[in-house]
């Protein structure tokens, strides 16, 4: 079955009790027990499990090629449930890009619980091979990478792993599982933050861990969703999930669109860089071609003269909305250093965009009005 098939009905099935086609939101915290103590229903509390949040488990699972997975309350949380699942003294590779939200929980709460993280570029796979020690028990990959569109080989990354056993990780939520599935290159986990495209309406916060195997590792991921309790409200799994319907036509129309942004930028002579991987001149494009069906919504570009241009530009455009996140209808812009906080992963002159669904020629208008 192909993707945009599977999108649409991945984890749907219509309620048993009522017969409609859209199953209903269930709220109950808790579920009546048969008269020998039985969970008749399979559930018991809503933190173990849920309708909801079985459902887009389920779907994830279909649209991945996965086993088993586990949805958390938010992306960074979804990280966490695996970071949790190691032992105090593991080490694992991280990316030196990386989303700066999930480094700065391994920099700041995870190492005080010994959890040890090499930062590498992980586009360069020697770099991660030496990197390697009798501890490491993860390596981390995420790709396309947030904010500097870094595209890194997960056959590459897998095959170094699978050598000496270590799990991989790959945080695909930049590609979706309409664009990327890393499962087909070999990775482990894959992470999801489903505030993002999943959702795709800027209007949750969600993430899920989904894995290959339903092994050991998974059972103790799946332990920190129920013991820890960090898992996402019954509406929030209704929400992604019916996101999910129109994600391979959004992704088409994000990565359209993009790739327009994209190419106008790359023409404009204030623009000092663009990255974004559909591009010919970027240096992960033909990899990104191997492992990604399209190059997805998402652009980052350094503007000449600085961050006081880059910041004027920001305040200039009419149709992008200033604000932080990607992945909803609306196209958004962000100076993206003064986000990151005390160590930014971006350079002062680097604007972001998510480029939405609006008519690719309105987007390119505004940033030509912004740039002028
Ligand atoms: N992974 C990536 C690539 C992200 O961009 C983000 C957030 O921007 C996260 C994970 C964390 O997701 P959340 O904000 O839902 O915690």
């Amino acid at each position: 079955m192909n993707i945009e098939t599977k999108t649409v009905h991945a984890g749907s099935h219509a309620d048993p009790a009522s017969g409609a086609v859209i199953p209903p939101i269930v709220l109950s915290s808790t579920y009546q027990r048969g008269s020998d103590g039985s969970y008749e229903s399979g559930y018991k509390y809503s933190r173990h499990n849920n309708p909801n949040r079985l459902a887009f488990e389920q779907c994830l699972c279909e649209l991945e090629g996965g086993k088993a997975a586990a949805a958390f309350a938010s992306g960074s949380a979804a990280a966490m449930g695996v970071f949790l699942a190691l032992k105090p003294g593991d080490h694992i590779i991280a990316p030196a890009g990386m989303y700066h939200g999930v480094a700065l929980q391994l920099r700041t709460i995870m190492s005080n619980w010994n959890l040890q993280t090499s930062f590498v570029n992980t586009t360069n796979l020697d770099e991660v091979k030496s990197a390697i020690k009798s501890n490491t028990r993860l390596i981390f990959i995420e790709t396309p990478s947030n904010p500097m569109m870094d595209v890194t080989d997960i056959a590459g990354i897998s095959e170094i792993a699978k050598k000496v056993g270590i799990k991989t990780l790959c945080d695909s939520t930049f590609g979706t599982p309409v664009l990327q599935q890393p499962f087909k290159f070999g990775i482990d986990l894959i992470l999801h933050a489903t505030t993002k495209y999943l959702g795709g309406h800027s209007d949750l916060i969600g993430g899920i861990i989904i894995s290959r195997e339903e092994d050991e590792f998974f059972t103790r991921i799946k332990e920190i969703q129920t013991l820890g309790g960090g898992v996402p409200s019954p509406f929030d799994c209704y929400l992604a999930l019916r996101g999910i319907r129109t994600l391979a036509l959004r992704m088409q129309k994000h990565s359209e669109n993009a790739m327009a942004v994209a190419e106008f930028l790359e023409s404009h002579p204030d623009v000092e860089s663009v990255f974004y991987p559909g591009l010919k001149s970027n240096s992960g494009h033909s990899l990104a071609k191997s492992q990604m069906s399209a190059f997805g919504g998402m652009i980052a570009f350094k503007v000449k003269d600085g961050k006081e241009k880059a910041f004027k530009i920001a305040s200039k455009v009419k149709i992008f909305t200033r604000a932080t996140s990607l992945g909803g209808t609306e196209s958004l812009i962000e100076h993206r250093a003064s986000m990151e906080g005390a160590n930014p992963v971006s350079p002062d002159n680097l604007l972001r965009l998510s480029i939405g669904l609006e008519n690719a020629n309105d987007l390119i208008e505004d940033l030509n009005f912004a740039l002028k």
